[in-house]
């Protein structure tokens, strides 16, 4: 897929680093984001193993999709990568080398909160060429980073529009649930989702890049889980590193970890791995993304099918 070389890409100012415990293995990893060159992209560097692997955020390294998002490249992998992604694609990230030590990112506070506030602290940048370096870079000037251009004229926020153009709604559904992307004048994401448990319930949240910032309306939202179905998880080796400090857990009487973020926190956390799982495209093609009820799986298979709509244009 090629990127839209017109609209100016962006990287960050400067490197950050994160760590924590992986939700699902429960193992401490470091995480390094730093800036990349225009066309990079953004791309996993597993520096804990052999030759240093590199794994790239798009859509056919996707590995697996249970419960999280993993991707791979031959025997490399990285898991849950989606509230990362998310969070770069929310604040305007398109090229970035993540180098990480491990095989899942930190879930952190189980939102992205800590993420984008990590990316607005460290900066955003118009990104450079590869062939065309800063001359004479001062001892702050990282790879793919232009000083001239920083903190200057940041697009607002997403990549957005520009490589692939949706005519004509495209969906994937498994029974109930389903994802689509309808043309729209706009790009706009929905999401609902329906739990019998009266804590969350019927539960809708729509959300507009171009009007409202990612890093207030969808970045704080947390991971959510169901206390019946945590002891079942465990027994299939998944959510070592689940806590009531990174996930929020509901039963039948209500919430165990309360207050929430926001009375739809659930629904907004669907919505920020939606945007995690999508943006493996590259670019967000211009629609209305909507979604009910749906998982990382037919995320990823909306995306698999616009990307093969696009290769066949
Ligand atoms: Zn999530």
């Amino acid at each position: 897929m090629e990127l839209n070389v017109e609209l100016p890409q962006q990287t960050l100012a400067r490197e950050f680093e994160m760590s924590g415990v992986g939700l699902h293995g429960g193992v401490l990893t470091a995480v390094r984001v730093k800036p990349a060159y225009v066309g990079e992209g953004r791309y996993f560097v597993r520096v804990d193993l052999p030759n240093s692997p590199h794994i790239p955020a798009r859509v056919d390294a996707v590995n697996q999709t249970t419960l999280s998002t993993e991707l791979a490249a031959e025997d490399a992998r990285v898991r849950t990568v989606e509230h990362l992604l998310a969070a770069l694609a929310g604040m305007g990230v398109d090229n970035a080398r993540i180098e990480i030590n491990g095989a899942e990112l930190p879930l952190l506070d189980g939102s992205a909160k800590l993420w984008a506030e990590a990316i607005a602290t460290a900066g955003i940048v118009q990104a450079t060429g590869e062939q065309n370096p800063t001359p004479n870079p001062s001892p702050r000037a990282e790879r793919g980073v232009s000083e001239a251009v920083e903190n200057n004229n940041n697009r607002p926020a997403m990549p957005l529009g520009g490589y692939l153009e949706i005519k004509e709604p495209i969906w994937v559904y498994q029974g109930d649930a389903f994802v689509a992307a309808l043309p729209a004048p706009a790009t706009r994401f929905t999401y609902g989702i329906d739990f019998d448990l009266p804590a969350i319930g019927n539960q809708w949240h729509s959300w507009t890049p171009s009007t409202e910032s990612f890093e207030s309306a969808i970045a704080p939202a947390r991971t959510f889980g169901l206390a019946h179905q945590i002891d079942q998880l465990r027994a299939s080796g998944l959510i070592k590193g689940g806590s009531l400090d990174n996930a929020l857990v509901c039963d039948a009487n209500g919430w165990l970890n309360p207050p929430l973020r926001f009375a739809n926190e659930p629904a907004r956390h669907k919505l920020l791995d939606l945007i995690g799982d999508l943006s493996l495209l590259g670019r967000f093609p211009q629609a209305h993304f909507l979604a009910y009820k749906a998982s990382h799986s037919l995320h990823i298979q909306l995306a698999q099918k616009i990307q093969a709509l696009n290769n066949d244009q």
